[in-house]
């Protein structure tokens, strides 16, 4: 008999990996602590790779229709000077909800339960062997999918020595419906950086009608408390309110009730991504730095990995090591560059090796053809771009 999977998380890398085992008639239940599909959340972008799974398990034309292709990516600095013009080769943007629910829908409703936060977990050894739930409910996997998140309750009961460690930049997000903004996007993303580095504005059109933007800054320079709309409002109107035009249309229209602070985090010590019954997926595994735009396509290549894995009908030792060393190599290559990028952004701009940030692979010709740089390093071969 098949072996069933209980994938606890039903964020993007749980649906994903629900689509992908409905797909091939492999038995699963998704929980999620959530009432329904969750509507919080901004947008991301999402590289080719991640469009290739998507297209396997989605209605594609329908997606389209919810986002939006970014061909170009424009940097400049605090006064609106351009510093790089890049075409991307196509990456895609769309907002959390939109993909959520796209991936919800297709997905056999009884197999899909909410309201099912994690209370308490019983482990042996690393077994887990149940799993009671807030509303009281436990079940007994046989095998669980990790996929609830960055602070992740799963992996801590099996990896006590894991931790996660605050990184030494956060974000702030927000999203706006604005129409003479979002037609002047277009197909854009534009990043703006501050000349002495640490802070930096990005924005972006994610639909037809709305548009995402975000801050970066040191924490070190620029401490922010979590707190209030007020206060998040006048942090932002303090350190970039008086930037070039573009940054002010956008502070002015927004409803910083809708904006989120992100605070962001390194996952240390966790030596495998799969042991006794339990296979970790996305954030749970691996949490990456946002410059790298890596998030949500990391989470899609572990559903994708895991999906061939057992459709292969190996052993479970194989298929744990082979999954666990796969994604781990990969994953470390993004940690690097996640790193790099954000050491690179801490810097004054005329230092900064690119004044560009997104860990996608961007074809060197692309770059050289328009690169126009205030630094005097042309970017290298093949150069992840962040953003
Ligand atoms: C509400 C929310 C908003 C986000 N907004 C953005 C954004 O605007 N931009 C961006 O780049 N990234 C955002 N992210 C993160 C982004 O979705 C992930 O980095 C990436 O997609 C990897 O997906 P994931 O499925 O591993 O994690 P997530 O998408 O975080 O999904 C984790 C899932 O696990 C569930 N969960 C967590 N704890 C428990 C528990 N104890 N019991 C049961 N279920 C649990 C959550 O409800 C969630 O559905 C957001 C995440 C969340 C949860």
């Amino acid at each position: 008999m098949n072996v069933q999977y209980s994938i606890v998380g039903g964020g993007i890398a749980g649906l994903t990996l629900a689509n992908l085992l409905q797909k091939n008639n492999i038995p699963f239940q998704v929980y999620d602590k959530s009432p329904a599909i969750n509507p919080k959340g901004h947008g991301f972008i999402i590289p080719q790779e991640g469009l290739v799974i998507l297209s396997e398990i989605l209605d594609w034309d329908q997606i389209i229709r919810k986002g939006n292709y970014i061909h170009l990516y424009e940097a400049f600095n605090d006064r609106g000077e351009l510093l790089a013009s890049i075409d991307t080769g196509g990456v895609f943007a769309i907002s959390r909800p939109a993909l959520l629910e796209s991936l919800y829908e297709r997905i056999d409703p009884a197999n899909v339960h909410f309201n099912k936060e994690i209370e308490q977990v019983t482990v042996k050894g690393q077994q887990i062997r149940a799993i009671q739930f807030t509303d009281q409910t436990i079940i007994r996997p046989e095998m669980v999918v990790a996929s609830d998140g960055v602070g992740s309750m799963l992996r801590k009961q099996i990896f006590p020595t894991s931790n996660l460690e605050s990184v030494g930049y956060h974000e702030v997000v927000c999203t706006i419906e604005h129409p003479a903004l979002v037609e002047f996007l277009g197909k854009r993303l534009l990043k703006f950086h501050h000349h002495a580095g640490g802070r930096a504005f990005g924005m972006l059109k994610i639909s037809p009608t709305k548009l995402i933007w975000y801050v970066q800054f040191d924490t070190q320079r620029f401490p922010l408390q979590a707190g209030s709309a007020t206060a998040l409002k006048q942090f932002i109107e303090e350190n970039f309110g008086n930037w070039c035009a573009p940054v002010q249309a956008v502070i002015q229209a927004s409803d910083f009730q809708n904006a989120h602070h992100w605070q962001l985090f390194e996952l240390h010590h966790l030596p495998t991504y799969a042991a006794g019954n339990t296979i970790l997926l996305g954030d749970a595994a691996h949490p990456v730095l946002p410059f790298t735009s890596q998030g949500v396509v990391s989470a899609q290549k572990d559903a994708k990995v895991l999906t061939e894995l057992i459709k292969s009908k190996t052993d479970q030792e194989t298929l744990f090591s082979t999954y666990s060393d796969t994604r781990m190599a990969e994953m470390q290559e993004h940690f690097e560059n996640g790193k790099a990028m954000m050491n690179n952004f801490l810097l004054p701009l005329k230092q900064q090796s690119v004044g560009i940030p997104m860990s996608v692979k961007i074809p060197a010709g692309n770059l050289r053809r328009a690169f126009r740089s205030t630094s005097q390093n042309p970017p290298p071969s093949g150069i992840n771009v962040a953003i």
